[in-house]
């Protein structure tokens, strides 16, 4: 079994359902008291999010890519950079690392692909939803992205800093996210992704009029596929 890097904390409540969806996996794949070889690097969010707020990106790449670094000399196979948002630095983070990157969106677009939609809503921070970064890397799959108007973007994205990042979980912001979803789905959307490693906290297939795929939970399979050379 391969060693999986985590490069995480960002947030820290989604690291967790990190954690125990990839202990889970291979507790199923493999049974008895198997559990995956991971490194687990988990990041003080405030100071990423600082950067990310204040619009310091480089300084942002600066830390990913001494901390992609460490994992590999650490005895890393890959990296899952645990967050959709920071893959917006995923080549600076990547610049020298011997080891490669599972890209978080390219698992979820394979999964889309492979259940023969096409047109994913997508509910993720603003950087996410807004920037070419993630957008452009879903239509190089061939997939035709829709996300919210401005009010839900805004909404969304508040969310995720106020609330989910901090594992406070209010059930108005669910019935919130859920109008957003629908709206999402009025759109045409035919699918949604949870672009944000903390939206599943909110969603999931039983609150979404249509069909759903967690960023998370793809990213933990496509990880423990590659870990065991599925
Ligand atoms: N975990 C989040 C994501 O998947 C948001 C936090 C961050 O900005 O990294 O985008």
């Amino acid at each position: 079994m391969q060693t999986i890097g985590i490069l995480g904390g960002m947030s820290a409540a989604s690291t967790q359902i990190y954690y125990r969806k990839l202990c889970e996996l291979v507790r199923q794949r493999l049974g008895g008291l198997h559990s995956p070889e991971l490194l687990i690097r988990s990041l003080d969010f405030a100071n990423i999010e600082h950067l990310q707020a204040s619009g310091k990106w480089d300084d942002a790449a600066t830390i990913l890519n001494a901390e992609a670094k460490a994992l590999a000399r650490g005895g890393a196979d890959f990296i899952v950079l645990a967050t959709n948002t920071m893959h917006k630095l995923a080549d600076q983070m990547m610049s020298g690392v011997t080891i490669p990157l599972l890209h978080i969106a390219d698992a979820t677009a394979a999964r889309i692909l492979k259940a023969g939609l096409k047109a994913p809503g997508l509910m993720a921070t603003a950087f996410t939803m807004e920037q070419s970064f993630y957008l452009d890397r879903l239509r190089a799959a061939q997939l035709q992205p829709v996300i919210p108007d401005a009010a839900d973007r805004a909404v969304v994205h508040r969310i995720i800093y106020e609330e989910l990042c901090q594992d406070i979980i209010n059930p108005d912001s669910r019935s919130v996210y859920e109008d957003v979803a629908q709206r999402i789905a009025g759109k045409g959307a035919d699918c949604m992704i949870l672009g944000c490693t903390e939206v599943g906290m909110l969603l999931n297939k039983d609150n979404v009029s249509v069909p759903v795929f967690d960023t998370t939970l793809i990213h933990c399979e496509a990880a423990i596929d590659k870990a065991l050379g599925v």
